[in-house]
């Protein structure tokens, strides 16, 4: 039950955890529920793991907060592993994605003053999600999530994502004025839709040749969600920034804004900041992470679960009368109908002991932590399978 001293803005089922293993969660009641939702693509290498476990344990007895006044030993660290895993230059960190991407919009913007654009443009795509704040939700679509808030930053130009026809007649109608593109490599919170193959390559030129900055929001795609460590990897695609959260903690709050090239010269001393950015025990948790999954072979794990769970749920949802589509990458998986029961969310956890996602009404999202096994992928195969009545 939601208690009425919190605002209002989410509607929680009527369900709460005490603790979490693994790919598992246990309730108030000691009821096991299998979860394929992860806290939504952040509990990636499991609840509890008992190196992240270990590492904040350590981390809280020796230093939680120094600030950016001093040099931070695990901020440097994970600025180096991870430029290095994403092809990137610099690092810098935030706390959540929504400020990842107001990092990211910044850097667009000093490219555009850079280049003598007075009011410069970023492209973004419909269906996008990149947060919450009034820079990011200018930059997302849909009515709902903006009603009310008024006039919101106005340097976006939409565009119909996969679309390159569509991106031919911007260039024509606005050229001068675009100085980056912003795009997730797949729409997560829309209900898992990938660019058509040879859109990411085809945007990468285009930004190489006319000097737009590529920012990819891989903060629900990334940190081996797919299969590897960032989706644009399956393309072969190096953007100018790209922008993380979600997986890099595994549940403790961090963000980052990764960029490469002029992109990475941008700032100067005192042109941004964060007070908990980039703080010891976040930064060391997110090497322990990244550690984990090459350790444990997460990213080649993601990709064997996932295949396999997509073709599952094609097979056994086959000829299902109100399945449309069952598309995904990796253990980022999207399940469209023409209407998704009502409360199927609440009935899979009760009855089946399942935990899963609905987007946008229409598409059941499951994002399973890529520790998750064979036996697993099954369960949530026959889960779904008992929930919608089939077979
Ligand atoms: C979740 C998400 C965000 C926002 O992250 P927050 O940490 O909630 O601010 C931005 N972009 C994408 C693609 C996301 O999935």
């Amino acid at each position: 039950m939601t208690a009425a001293c919190l605002m209002s803005t989410y509607q929680p089922l009527s369900l709460s955890f005490a603790r979490g293993l693994g790919s598992r969660l246990w309730d108030q009641a000691g009821r096991e529920y299998l979860d394929a939702i992860a806290g939504v693509a952040v509990t990636g290498v499991g609840h509890s793991h008992p190196k992240v476990v270990q590492a904040i344990s350590d981390q809280a007895g020796l230093l939680l907060h120094s600030s950016n006044l001093y040099d931070i030993h695990w901020q440097q660290q994970l600025a180096n592993r991870l430029t290095r895993l994403a092809g990137m230059d610099r690092a810098f960190f935030n706390n959540s994605g929504a400020e990842a991407n107001e990092t990211a919009l910044k850097l667009a913007r000093l490219h555009g003053w850079h280049k003598g654009i007075e009011q410069p443009l970023v492209l973004v795509m419909q269906n996008a999600f990149h947060g919450r704040t009034l820079g990011t939700l200018a930059a997302s679509d849909g009515p709902a999530v903006r009603l009310g808030y008024g006039q919101l930053p106005g340097d976006f130009l939409k565009l119909p994502f996969g679309d390159l026809r569509a991106l031919e007649s911007a260039i024509a109608e606005h050229g001068p004025r675009i100085c980056a593109v912003l795009l997730e490599p797949i729409q997560g919170e829309s209900g898992i839709h990938l660019a058509p193959t040879g859109y990411l390559k085809a945007l990468r030129e285009l930004c190489t040749r006319r000097n737009w900055l590529l920012m990819l929001d891989e903060i629900q795609s990334g940190i081996g969600r797919t299969g590897r460590w960032f989706a644009c990897q399956h393309e072969g695609v190096v953007p100018d920034v790209m922008t993380l959260a979600k997986g890099l903690g595994n549940g403790i709050p961090i963000g980052a804004c990764l960029a490469r090239g002029k992109a990475a010269e941008l700032f100067t001393p005192g042109s941004h900041g964060s007070t908990f950015g980039g703080n010891p025990l976040a930064c060391r948790v997110a090497c322990t992470v990244l550690e984990i999954i090459e350790e444990q072979g997460l990213l080649a794990n993601a990709e064997r679960q996932g295949a396999r769970l997509l073709q599952r749920l094609r097979e056994a949802l086959q000829g299902h009368p109100e399945l449309l589509e069952v598309r995904g990458l990796g253990l980022m998986i999207g399940i469209e109908l023409r209407q998704v029961p009502r409360d199927l969310v609440q009935k899979v956890a009760r009855e089946q002991g399942l935990l899963i996602n609905v987007t946008r009404g229409q598409t059941i999202r499951l994002l399973p932590p890529l520790v998750i096994d064979e036996a697993e992928v099954e369960m949530i195969v026959q889960g779904l399978v008992r929930a919608l009545n089939w077979r």
